[in-house]
């Protein structure tokens, strides 16, 4: 294939620098630029919250690819630089810089900005998210001098943060609006579990509450909640979601809802562009539902689905959605999607550490959470692709591996 102009990829994260290493593995031999608007080499987000914020750790990014990896490919990387605005007619994105630049197929991977705690005094200096680098180093130093800590938020990065923060021996305490942590995206045993584990390590909790105001004179002092508390605080942590970078999609007419429409190429409502990553919402292949993920999974998978249309190879395989997150040197895997309404069956002993929560819907396994026990998720990963029904019965005994509980090979 030869064509005249470039493919652009409007954002050098996980899903942005996939998609030009698949182009590139898929023989795309004509040019690719890649724009984002950060001007450090493109790095891994989850160790942010992970093992960068361990007092001990070098406060270096992990890089996506290794230094050279873009010019070595011919791919032109232009950091520091934002697309403003994309005029589909013309088939051009306007850059920061001014320049106008005409694209081949246009792929949109800008990703999602931390959603901002709607309170006065949100704005002061020492109320931070968790997003970049240059927040992790800023987050590190505050744990490094053992301040203390309030965290807003108790998801993923929430939970995260709390345990680099009790581990780095800091006062902490979290505030969340809903009864138990992760609460939006796990169960009660694992979201019990972990709460066990981040109170015996020291973090303190305030369950269905709310931050109502941060103050401080010049710099955040405290946090008041809705239930009248008052804690005080050197640094906050905002970890309430994320908002899809959807602008640009939707000044140019893209069919957008909390993230970018995409069909199962990864195509959004205009066929010559594409949206990946966490900015863009498709229909999930094995429930045909459709939702915007926040995971690495999904936006490498995504980028691959888009390289594959763009060079017309076959579609990339459906792929089950996976995650992991480490608290207190505990890993959890998950698999599959769970729905609040699924029936649960728990398979070995939470108080050893090492067990599984599988999620039931119709019979089949849906989804998967394990503690400890790694091949529960990678037998778990494969039942719920094969849709086979499941005896909960022999799903419960974790001594029988999970492969025996298929009760038939009825697929759908
Ligand atoms: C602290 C943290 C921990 C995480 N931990 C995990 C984990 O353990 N496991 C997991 O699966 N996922 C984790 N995630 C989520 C995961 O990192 C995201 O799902 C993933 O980064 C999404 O990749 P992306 O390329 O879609 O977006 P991003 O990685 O956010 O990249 C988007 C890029 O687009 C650029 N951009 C945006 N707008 C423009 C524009 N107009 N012009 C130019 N450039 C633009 C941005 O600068 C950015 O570099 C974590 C995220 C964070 C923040």
């Amino acid at each position: 294939m030869s064509v005249t102009h470039p493919i652009i990829i409007i954002g050098a994260g996980h899903a942005g620098v996939t998609a030009a290493a698949r182009l590139k593995e898929l023989n795309w031999s004509d040019g690719i630029i890649m724009v984002d608007q950060q001007r450090n080499d493109p790095y891994e987000r989850p160790p942010l919250s992970k093992d960068l914020l361990k007092t001990d750790s070098d406060g270096r990014a992990q890089l996506l690819r290794k230094t050279g990896w873009f010019e070595e490919r011919g791919i032109q990387l232009l950091a520091g630089c934002a697309v403003t605005g994309i005029d589909r007619d013309a088939h051009v994105v306007q850059l920061s810089d001014g320049q106008v630049q005409p694209y081949h197929r246009l792929i949109i991977a800008t990703g999602a900005t931390a959603r901002a705690l709607p309170v006065p005094g949100a704005d002061l200096p020492g109320v931070q998210m968790l997003k970049t680098h240059e927040d992790a180093v800023q987050l590190r130093e505050a744990l490094q001098q053992q301040k203390r800590i309030v965290v807003i938020g108790a998801g993923y990065i929430g939970m995260e943060v709390a345990a680099a923060a009790t581990a780095a021996g800091c006062r902490t305490t979290v505030i969340e609006f809903q009864g138990r942590i992760m609460s939006r995206v796990t169960s009660e045993p694992i979201s019990h579990f972990f709460e066990n584990l981040h109170t015996q390590a020291g973090t303190e909790f305030r369950f269905s509450t709310g931050a109502s105001e941060i103050q401080g004179d010049g710099r955040v002092e405290r946090v008041l909640t809705n239930t009248g508390e008052i804690h005080e605080a050197d640094v906050v942590v905002v970890g309430i979601g994320v908002i899809p970078n959807q602008d640009l999609a939707e000044q140019a007419g893209l069919l957008c809802n909390d993230g970018i429409i995409v069909d199962a190429e990864a195509r959004t409502s205009d066929p010559h562009i594409y949206a990946i990553g966490d900015v863009s919402r498709s229909i999930c292949q094995f429930e045909n539902v459709d939702r915007r993920l926040e995971c690495i999974q999904n936006a490498t998978h995504q980028a691959a689905q888009a390289a594959r249309s763009i060079m017309g190879a076959d579609p990339a395989e459906p792929e089950i959605a996976w995650f992991w997150t480490v608290q207190h040197d505990k890993r959890l895997q998950t698999a599959g999607v769970r729905h609040p309404d699924d029936e649960l069956v728990l398979r070995g002993d939470p108080a050893a550490g090492k067990f599984s929560v599988l999620y039931l819907r119709e019979g089949r396994l849906a989804a998967i959470d394990t503690v400890g026990r790694l091949a529960d998720f990678r037998q778990g990963k494969k039942l719920i692709s094969a849709r086979h029904m499941i005896d909960p019965i022999t799903a419960a005994d974790p001594d029988r591996p999970l492969s025996d509980s298929i009760r038939d090979l009825v697929t759908a």
